[in-house]
């Protein structure tokens, strides 16, 4: 799957989160350890918010030392399982809290809670100088307007390679160039045409294409752009293309 997303032109792979949530937080930086080209986030999300414990957070501070992880996320908050508001904020807000002490940039996961969200980071992250990630953005183009005024940064999924995600891609169209990323939601959400089907970071080529085409420019120059403000938004140093990691 790695050597499909070299071959795909992916120079950079985000780990994301912590699989199973607590107590193991670290699914992903195991995988970050075993490649050179894979980064690594670390937290809870909103849905695993129900089994933090004592420990879960002095767990994830030391885990920020680690030099693959790069980011806090996915955190945020979502309605739509049914899982109390209150614990999920509790999570939410004291992700934020390390995240500002530890200098790291955050990925949101939003859903069914657009609200609340927004008030939470505008009420304890934005400011702090530090880059947010709405990841997964499926929103309209007025919220795309509101994240980008608060300084975040959008990125954009298999969603927006949807025949009916017409709103999705004009969202996509009007973010600035150094405002936006490309993401699978692996193993939901592939693009056409693989849409259904298991989604794989080669996918993100297929969403690169259709960004690439609403906003006038070649796959090409999105693709050096897209990793330009990925290694920039995680502080990570340049690999070299031709290296074969
Ligand atoms: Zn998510």
């Amino acid at each position: 799957m790695i050597e499909r997303a070299r071959a795909a032109g992916v120079d950079y792979i985000l780990a994301i989160g912590t699989g199973n949530g607590p107590p193991d937080l670290e699914a992903a930086v195991r995988m970050a350890d075993e490649y050179p080209r894979i980064f690594a986030t670390v937290g809870v999300h909103p849905n695993d918010a129900p089994k933090c414990a004592a420990d879960t957070f002095t767990n994830l501070e030391r885990l920020l030392g680690h030099p693959k992880v790069k980011s806090i996320g996915e955190i945020g908050l979502d309605y739509h399982w049914g899982t109390p508001k209150d614990i999920q904020m509790r999570a939410f807000v004291r992700q934020l809290e390390i995240a500002i002490a530890a200098r790291m940039p955050i990925v949101i996961h939003t859903r069914d809670a657009w609200e609340d969200t927004l008030d939470v980071l505008k009420r304890h992250w934005v400011g702090r100088g530090l880059d947010c990630v709405i990841h997964c953005f499926t929103g309209t183009v007025e919220q795309a307007r509101e994240c980008l005024d608060l300084g975040f940064h959008l990125a954009f999924g298999g969603v927006a390679t949807f025949p009916k995600a017409a709103e999705i891609r004009e969202a996509a169209r009007i973010v600035p160039a150094d405002r936006l990323l490309l993401e699978t939601d692996a193993p939901y959400l592939a693009p056409v045409p693989f849409r259904g089907k298991r989604n794989e970071p080669a996918h993100v080529a297929h969403t690169a294409k259709v960004i690439a085409r609403v906003r006038r420019v070649t796959v090409e120059e999105l693709g050096r752009q897209t990793t330009e403000n990925f290694e920039r938004v995680f502080a990570v140093g340049r690999l070299l293309k031709t290296e074969n990691v």
